[in-house]
């Protein structure tokens, strides 16, 4: 706790002044004015914080604060969380929260409004007091070219009975500055989250100082410095050749954007003089659910520009009801527009189990995708492709197709005999629409999986600490 150097209250950052405000005697004070003693110096490269840890799932959140109320941001369980002191890598750059919890809390409602099947539980008031401010740490990539470079460049001109061709070798002042290419730099961060609440605006990065995190948490850092160095090497040296290919002083010799690009490569410096990717901390809001099958859901939102990322699973008992109320005065109306030949009927059932399959075919696609976590660099890096085939099956299963299949293959088989009684028909169709129902509650059930995650298990990830810090 920082301490109020007029009366000694306890400080904390408020998000409206950008400054540290005294809870007691109402005063603010400029962060960079307040430290404390375990804060260290600058030059140590580290700094003293408490690390709260979940004694259920091993997530971790760390602050400069003592305290923390009980419950856990990563796998929503409602418990103490083991406080230790520690030292961690002290980040050099910070975006400090400008959205408010009332800001945040009201981008979720609007979001949480739209989901008509969202369990009520979401929406509740009180579950929504436990947003959390948390810093998300990144590693920070400035990029600069400041050289001279040497592209090749080629004509070829046709004469009357010739083609001249004309090799140049092109030298050209290059001078391109990219900064602030961040990727998320802690594992236990989903790169899908990630993805969909940025970008945060670099430019808004301030120097790091300790007491900017009172009132906050911080995520550490696991993820290795060098991971994303090749990524945001790539991103800068595409846009530099691009530029450099259609600059128009080069025209005439005809650089494409490969020999561009050849030209820059490995003519690139890190963060200039230090040459060191950065570490810094972006802020988000960050809300857990605990589902009723153990998984969880996760809101979260970014603090600089509101951009949310929300798993809302579907209520099945809401989703049903919804169902029963909409069906009636469909078949009604139906039934009164048209009369529906039995062959109709038939057909309008089969192309319901047709379009249900190609659904089902893709939640599981994605499921499996998603399951193997192949699209999460931080994750896959550190521990690897998550092969657990028994889980595998269990999360998507091919059975849930049954339904669908069977219906089509009911109405195959009544449309080949053509029976002469309408009776046949109308069973066959009610037996395919209950086979087509089945799998639609299977689409709802595998559709609830990809809208949640299983419940976080840090103790099986040990050793993500280490990288960051020995570095
Ligand atoms: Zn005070
Ligand atoms: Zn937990």
């Amino acid at each position: 706790m920082y301490a109020c150097p007029n009366c000694g209250g306890g400080l904390r950052f408020d998000i409206s002044s950008q400054k540290l405000k005294c809870d007691y005697c109402d005063s603010d004070h400029d962060p960079y004015d307040i430290t404390k003693e375990k804060d260290a110096g600058v030059e140590t490269g580290e700094y003293g914080v408490t690390i709260f840890t979940c004694p259920q799932c091993g997530g971790e959140v760390m602050t400069t604060d003592e305290s923390i109320t009980g419950f856990c941001t990563f796998c929503g369980a409602s418990t103490v969380l083991d406080a230790r002191m520690s030292k961690e890598k002290r980040p050099a750059k910070i975006i400090t929260f400008k959205k408010t919890k009332e800001d945040c809390k009201n981008i979720y409602k609007k979001m949480a409004g739209k989901a008509l099947f969202a369990p009520r539980e979401l929406k509740d008031p009180e579950y929504l007091e436990k947003f959390r401010g948390i810093y998300i740490p990144y590693w920070v990539y400035d990029i600069s070219y400041d050289e001279t470079v040497k592209a090749a460049g080629v004509t070829t001109s046709t004469g009357l009975n010739s083609i001249t061709t004309n090799y140049y070798d092109v030298y050209c002042g290059v001078d391109a500055e990219y900064t602030g290419v961040s990727y998320d730099a802690s594992a236990s961060f989903d790169d899908h989250i990630s993805e969909t609440i940025a970008p945060f605006n670099t430019a808004n990065m301030q120097e790091f100082t300790p007491s900017f995190l009172s009132g906050f948490y911080a995520d550490t850092a696991d993820v290795d410095k060098n991971l994303y160095r090749a990524d945001a090497v790539k991103a800068a040296q595409t846009d530099a050749a691009a530029r450099l290919a259609s600059f128009n002083g080069l025209r005439q010799y005809s650089v494409s954007h490969d020999a561009a690009r050849q030209a820059l490569s490995g003519k690139e410096r890190i963060n200039r003089e230090v040459n060191e990717p950065q570490l810094g901390l972006f802020p988000v809001w960050f809300l857990s659910y605990r589902t009723k099958k153990d998984r969880v859901a996760y809101a979260v939102v970014n603090a600089e520009n509101g951009e949310i990322s929300a798993d809302l699973p579907v209520s099945v008992g809401k989703y049903v009801l919804f169902s029963l109320i909409m069906a009636a005065p469909i078949f009604a109306l139906l039934a009164f527009l048209f009369t529906l030949t039995p062959g109709w009927t038939l057909g309008l059932t089969a192309a319901l189990a047709v379009i249900s399959l190609i659904v089902y075919a893709k939640e599981i696609s994605e499921l499996k995708k998603r399951h193997l976590k192949y699209d999460d660099k931080g994750f896959y890096e550190k521990y690897g492709p998550k092969q657990d085939k028994e889980e595998l099956k269990k999360i998507a299963p091919a059975r849930g197709a049954l339904g669908s299949i069977a219906a089509i293959a009911i109405v195959l088989i009544v449309l080949r005999i053509n029976p002469v009684d309408d009776f046949y028909f109308y069973a066959a169709a009610i037996a395919a629409i209950i086979g087509v129902c089945l799998t639609m509650s299977a689409i709802i059930r595998r559709y609830n999986i990809l809208m949640t995650r299983p419940s976080p298990k840090f103790y099986e990830r040990k050793g993500g600490n280490d990288s960051a810090k020995d570095n």
